[in-house]
């Protein structure tokens, strides 16, 4: 029973995680708006939640990653993770776009917030988890 309600708990958190990819590809401009402002403090405090219990111990050791026969020195794969995709990721990701839009508004001014652009897809998420670029 414990395996099924993991699974329906897990479940749950991907399909929640598909449906903000999914709007953020694919909503129109207050929509996006909304969503960003309700789930944007949610999605920081969650990794906030995740982050404080890998903060690493008096020893430098992550205390939820190590194992009594094993420690897990700090940064574990989970601050690792968060600073390639809300720090390294985030700031391809920015530079990207800065480019894009100036690329843009020097073509066509008229069309640079559109929320269809290249610079808004998910390229930077795709080049930080190792799948090849579509
Ligand atoms: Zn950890």
């Amino acid at each position: 029973m414990d395996q099924i309600l993991g699974q329906v708990l897990r479940n749950a958190v991907w399909e929640r995680l598909d449906r903000l990819t999914d709007v953020a590809n694919d909503a129109d401009a207050p929509a996006l708006i909304s969503v960003a402002r309700s789930e944007l403090p949610r999605l920081a405090e969650g990794w906030r939640a995740i982050l404080r219990v890998h903060e690493p111990d008096e020893r430098g050791d992550c205390p939820t990653c190590s194992t009594r026969w094993h420690k897990c020195k700090a940064p574990c794969s989970v601050w690792q993770v968060a600073h390639d995709h809300l720090v390294a990721g985030g700031l391809a990701h920015f530079q990207h776009s800065r480019r894009y839009r100036r690329r843009r508004a020097e073509s066509t001014p008229d069309e640079t917030n559109t929320s269809t652009t290249p610079a808004t897809r998910p390229t930077g998420r795709h080049a930080l988890i190792g799948r090849p670029h579509r």
